[in-house]
Order: structure tokens, then C-alpha cells, then sequence
């Protein structure tokens, strides 16, 4: 078995108050969340966990176990909505989904690693344009080279998604992995065995590790200088882009073909300027840009009724939906 991660488990207003206390005096927060199917439709959340800047100290509330003193939890929620308070995750979205959800918080301050990864690509490991378009043709949900070169102009600045325990993988951390246990658990019942109580201790023990995992490439991140006190505040802003990308879709069905897809959204690493309009897809108000835009006659310019992230979803997910022309 994986050596355990040690934490603090928050079932109650005492252990709550100490965690928010603790949790108080740290500049920096690791966040990460576990729960049934969470950003899915039916999704809820079963524990948010959270640890001290580099997991000295890990809490883990039980959502479900502190339903009852929702409106007491409100020293922890200031905390979250604390723009001066970073708070480093890993793909945020879902999380930030579920918290404002069950909450009606609104996180700020995030540091998302997995942005900071991408951006590592081009800045630190120097990719270039092949190799972009060869992470689509790798892995699950994958695209053929020829189908990204025919369709150029839909990949234009879209970038594929890491998942983390890839990336610890890459970066050599000498953590422990993951329990397998709890995958065994995972792979025989799902994600619903996070909303069973009382919760068996791998997967409480298996929570807090993810923080640990998280902490662990925060710091590698800035060892690297892929994360700098000179690009942090760029990160922080991309990551709340990243965090509201699910705002107008909201969870969605596990079958919808504009739904989870390992393709990073349009508008996040950079906002473009000028109006917004609304994808017919993901419901997100996107920029111009983050369309197919073709000539009409007349000198008129149209375009895609959905955006060119789900229209590659559609060839990641092999999936048709009628692509129609609108006036601009
Ligand atoms: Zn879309």
C-alpha cells in the first residue's frame, strides 16, 4: 500500500474552526476536490480538501457530514474569496463548479498548474508547432495528424490538456502513487464511492495525497521558473478566465459531445478584445477569434454557430453535430 498522507479530518464546527485558523496564516492554499461525478450532471461534492502552501498541514472537510452548519462556515469562505490568499490546483474548473454550487463561493486568487503547464510548452521546453499538434494524437480521444493538418485553422492556438499524474510522471517527483486500493475501488463502483459514510480511510488518506501531489509541483514549477513572481499574476488572471469557463454550460450530461474533453477552452490564456458572442455548444461568450470565420457574398463575414474548441471536441469525441453559418 502507498504510505498514507497525514490531514485533518473536518466532520465538525471544532475541527473546522482549528483548520480555518491554520489555514488562516498561509499566503498560499492548495485546493482539490472529490465527489461523484463532479461537473457531470448529478455531480456533488463529497470533500473539499485543503493544505498549508507546501501540505505541511492538510484539512479535509466532509461536505456532506457539514451540511447541517453551512452558514457557520463563513471564516473558511472569506478566506477562499481572498484575492490576496493563491490558491494552487490543478484543473480548477470542476472544483470551482461544485464549491459555488454547494457554497454560493466564488473563488479568486487561483494559480492553475495545469495552465502554467501548457505555458511551460512554448516558453520553457521550447515546442514547437509538430509538436503541438502531435499531443492531439496521443492518448485517448485522439486525432489523426492528417485531420489536424487538414483543419489547421480549428487548431490555430488550441492547446491539448495534461492531466497530473502525467505530469508528476514527467517531472520525476518522488512521491508516492496513487493507492491501488482506491483505483481498484474506483474502477469497480465509480466515482459514487465518495458519497458512501463513513468513508473508508484510503480514500480520506487518498484526498490528502492529492494534495501533497499538488504542493509537490507548485514547488517544482517554480524551481523550473515555470512559475516566476513575474509571470504569477498573468497565471492568476488566466486561471480565473479558466475557472468561469464553465459558467454558462454548467454541468452538463456525461454523454453531451461538447462536454469534458482534454482540450484547453479559447479566450483563456489570452482575452481577446472587442464583442462576445455565444457558442451554440459550450454556452460560453467566446471572442470572434474562437470561431471558424469565412467570407459571404456581398463582402459579408460569417461564423461558426459553435465554437472551434467544440467543433474539435466533435473530432475528438468522433461525435456530428450540424455546423451552420452566422452573419457577423
Ligand atoms: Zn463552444
Amino acid at each position: 500500500m502507498a504510505k498514507q498522507a497525514k490531514y485533518v479530518y473536518c466532520n465538525d464546527l471544532p475541527s473546522v474552526a482549528y483548520a480555518t485558523r491554520t489555514l488562516a496564516n498561509s499566503p498560499v492554499l492548495i485546493i482539490n476536490c472529490e465527489g461523484r461525478t463532479i461537473g457531470v450532471l448529478g455531480g456533488a461534492l463529497s470533500l473539499m480538501c485543503i493544505g498549508t502552501e507546501r501540505a505541511e498541514q492538510i484539512f479535509v472537510f466532509d461536505v456532506l457530514a457539514l451540511e447541517p452548519f453551512k452558514s457557520r462556515l463563513q471564516p473558511l469562505f472569506r478566506i477562499l474569496t481572498n484575492p490576496a490568499v493563491k490558491k494552487a490546483m490543478w484543473d480548477c474548473r470542476n472544483d470551482f463548479l461544485e464549491i459555488q454550487n454547494e457554497y454560493n463561493v466564488m473563488m479568486t486568487g487561483i494559480v492553475d498548474l495545469q495552465l502554467a503547464e501548457i505555458q511551460a510548452r512554448t516558453t520553457v521546453k521550447r515546442e514547437g508547432d509538430y509538436q503541438h499538434k502531435c499531443r492531439f494524437t496521443r492518448g485517448g480521444c485522439s486525432v489523426p495528424l492528417q485531420t489536424i493538418n487538414q483543419n489547421a485553422e480549428l487548431f490555430f492556438e488550441v492547446h491539448r490538456l495534461q492531466g497530473m499524474d502525467a505530469c508528476i510522471r514527467q517531472a520525476g517527483l518522488l512521491t508516492a502513487g496513487k493507492d491501488p486500493e482506491v483505483v481498484a475501488m474506483h474502477r469497480a463502483a465509480g466515482s459514487s464511492i465518495w458519497m458512501n459514510r463513513p468513508l473508508p480511510p484510503e480514500l480520506l488518506a487518498y484526498a490528502a495525497h492529492d494534495i501533497e501531489l499538488i504542493g509537490a509541483l507548485y514547488e517544482d514549477f517554480k524551481k523550473g521558473a515555470w512559475i516566476t513572481p513575474t509571470n504569477e499574476p498573468l497565471l492568476v488572471a488566466q486561471s480565473m478566465r479558466y475557472a468561469y469557463s464553465l459558467f454558462y454550460q454548467g454541468r452538463v450530461p456525461d454523454d453531451d459531445p461538447f462536454g469534458q474533453a482534454a482540450v484547453l477552452p479559447l479566450d483563456v490564456l489570452n482575452e481577446s478584445p472587442g464583442p462576445k458572442v455565444q457558442c451554440h455548444g459550450c454556452h460560453r461568450m467566446q471572442s470572434l477569434s474562437c470561431y471558424s470565420v469565412r467570407k459571404q457574398g456581398g463582402g459579408f463575414e460569417a461564423r461558426s454557430n459553435i465554437c472551434r474548441v467544440c467543433q474539435i471536441k466533435l473530432l475528438m469525441k468522433r461525435a456530428k453535430y450540424p455546423i451552420t453559418w452566422i452573419a457577423i
